[in-house]
């Protein structure tokens, strides 16, 4: 039996984790899921699926949840320390589906006692990606993408040499903005961001698509994760999504993963690895879908894309300031406190301010020194957006 853990169960892929366990559970041993506020999601699962541990990320659900798990025999625990703790109990696969940073260090634990890391926190890669990696090198560690996109080059990449890629292409819907006008998006709100025209997934990462916060977050993963120079990573907007990314060659070859919006299919591919095993996923149907179209992405319109560049070139910690100015930057639009452009222009201020300076950013990628660069990130957002002042905190 395979022992599993999955970080984020709760969540839109913790769910369609579980969907894809639930079809075999005779496979599986589940070691610990973790989740947040929802505690009866947690419960349930935990007692369909006989997981040894449930972890909620809040100390003060603890109470909730051990009284949902009383007399089932199932360990419960709380808080950031517990969801370290879970992840170094020893398994052979780990679903990494927390949302943001916090995925950050269970992933590590996770790969430091050894376990496959499915990886869906993109975020991880984005604020540590050198220190991710080296983690896994270190311990031996395999780290399978899920995010669709790096699920399709990676599929793509099966059996080629890497040095033959020139270029990778990610797709990208456009989000739930892709056929307003610039003029508009100002008074875009989040109810609003949140309807995305093909995908279903959690609410932050639906309006990091309409805003390609989250796309622009996926450049950097790629960079990280296939070791590519930024030159050699493009966009398309591709308004069907279907064709996930493509790899070109050096024999002008481009090799393209085409499948249905599911992410099952991406996750199903990284818990199947390196085998190909049936999935619940629609079979496409190319004819009666008649025709795919590609465009460049509007610059203007999605100044995350250019941001993402800039964040490629500086290296270092940018990363970790670019990832922690957008969460904070999105707690704030998602809270009704700033307009929906004004969290790239919040985001390149404090990227510009605190990359100027470079001690900030010129050091070790260790966790200790991406949790402090994250911290600064997060209060200099606060400091512009609430003070309107971004000195006010940076300088003291
Ligand atoms: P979600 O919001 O639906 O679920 C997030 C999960 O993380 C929940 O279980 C929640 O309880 C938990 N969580 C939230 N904050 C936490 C914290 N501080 N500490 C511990 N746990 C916490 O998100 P999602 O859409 O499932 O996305 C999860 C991750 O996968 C994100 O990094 C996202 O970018 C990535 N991803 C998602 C999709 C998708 O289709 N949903 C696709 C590609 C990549
Ligand atoms: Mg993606």
């Amino acid at each position: 039996m395979r022992r599993i853990s999955i970080f984020g169960a709760t969540g839109s892929i913790g769910q369609s984790t579980i969907d894809l366990i639930r079809r075999e559970k005779e496979l599986y041993d589940i070691v610990a899921l973790t989740g947040g506020a929802n505690i009866a999601q947690l419960a349930a699962d935990a007692i369909e699926l006989k997981a040894q541990l449930a972890v909620t990320a809040y100390g003060d659900k603890l109470p909730e949840l051990r009284a949902a798990l009383a007399g089932t025999g199932i360990e419960v625990a709380a808080g950031a320390i517990a969801l370290a703790e879970a992840a170094n109990r020893p398994a052979d696969w780990v679903m990494s589906a927390i949302v943001g940073a916090a995925g950050l260090k269970p992933g590590l634990v996770a790969l430091e006692q050894g376990a496959t890391l499915a990886l869906a926190n993109k975020e991880s890669l984005v604020t540590a990606g050198p220190l991710l990696m080296q983690t896994a090198k270190k311990h031996q560690a395999r780290i399978l993408p899920v995010d669709s996109e790096h699920s399709a080059v990676f599929q793509a990449l099966n059996g080629e040499d890497i040095k033959t890629v020139k270029r990778v292409i990610l797709t990208a819907s456009g989000g739930a903005f892709r056929d307003w006008p610039l003029e508009q998006l100002a008074e875009a709100t989040a109810a609003q961001a949140m309807k995305h025209p093909n995908w279903s997934m959690g609410a932050r990462i639906t309006i990091d698509s309409a805003s390609m916060f989250n796309k622009a977050l996926e450049v950097i993963e790629a960079k990280e994760f296939f070791d590519l120079r930024s030159d050699q990573i493009e966009v398309l907007v591709h308004p069907e999504s279907l064709v996930h990314a493509f790899v070109g060659f050096c024999d002008g070859a481009l090799m393209a993963h085409v499948g249905a919006p599911d992410m099952r299919h991406a996750i199903g591919y990284a818990l199947n690895w390196p085998h190909r095993r049936p999935l619940p996923v629609e079979m496409l149907d190319l004819a009666s879908q008649g025709q795919l179209n590609f465009q460049s992405p509007n610059l203007q319109k999605y100044p995350a894309l250019r941001l993402a560049r800039v964040v490629m070139e500086q290296g270092g910690l940018s990363g970790t300031v670019f990832n922690a100015a957008k969460e904070r930057a999105l707690d704030y639009f998602i809270a009704g406190q700033i307009g929906f452009c004004d969290m790239s222009s919040v985001v390149e201020t404090v990227l510009d301010d605190l990359c100027a300076t470079t001690d900030l950013i010129d050091v070790d990628v260790t966790l200790d020194n991406v949790q402090h660069i994250d911290l600064i990130a997060r209060e200099a957002i606060d400091a512009l957006v609430v003070h309107g002042d971004l000195k006010l905190v940076i300088r003291g």
